[in-house]
């Protein structure tokens, strides 16, 4: 029998635990929802990704009428991160979104299967863990690795 398990640190924003540069990549992933194409689930994420020079590289879901051409946030982010800063290593992934409601989410938002795989892949390249905030309202999960977000995962050690 193989036991897995996996370590995940959960802190209040209203107690102020996040660490400022925390905090700034909360902020961005907020904005960034604002700049959403959300217009057939009205669901609106944010993704703002810390590079290890400092630059904050934001994503928001992109929808599409053909539904399956769209694209979530945290792809759109990590995509154009690792286009456009190839050579830079990620350091944390925040992930924040607004309901039909117009407001944040008061639990924290997950990201799909697709984009763990992705995040994944995003470490697994850069050989070193990804950060990864998901955020609410009511309550932030810091999370210390994309591999613990995807166990018993598929990577390039199959090929
Ligand atoms: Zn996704």
């Amino acid at each position: 029998m193989k036991r897995i398990e996996i370590s995940i640190s959960y802190c209040k924003v209203e107690e102020k635990e996040l660490s400022e540069e925390d905090r700034a990549l909360l902020d961005a992933a907020r904005k960034a929802t604002y700049r959403s194409y959300s217009p057939y689930s009205g669901f609106s994420v944010g993704a703002a990704v810390l590079l290890d020079d400092g630059t904050v590289v934001e994503g928001s879901n992109q929808e599409n009428c053909s539904y399956p051409q769209g694209q979530c946030a945290e792809r759109t982010a990590l995509f154009y991160a690792g286009s456009r800063y190839p050579d830079r290593k990620i350091l944390t992934i925040c992930i924040a979104a607004r309901g039909t409601d117009g407001a944040f989410t008061s639990s924290p938002i997950s990201p799909c299967g697709g984009c763990r795989q992705v995040l994944l892949e995003s470490e697994v390249r850069q050989k070193t863990p990804i950060g990864i905030l998901l955020c609410g309202t009511d309550a932030i999960y810091r999370i210390d690795s994309a591999r613990d977000l995807l166990p018993i995962s598929f990577d390039n050690s199959y090929l």
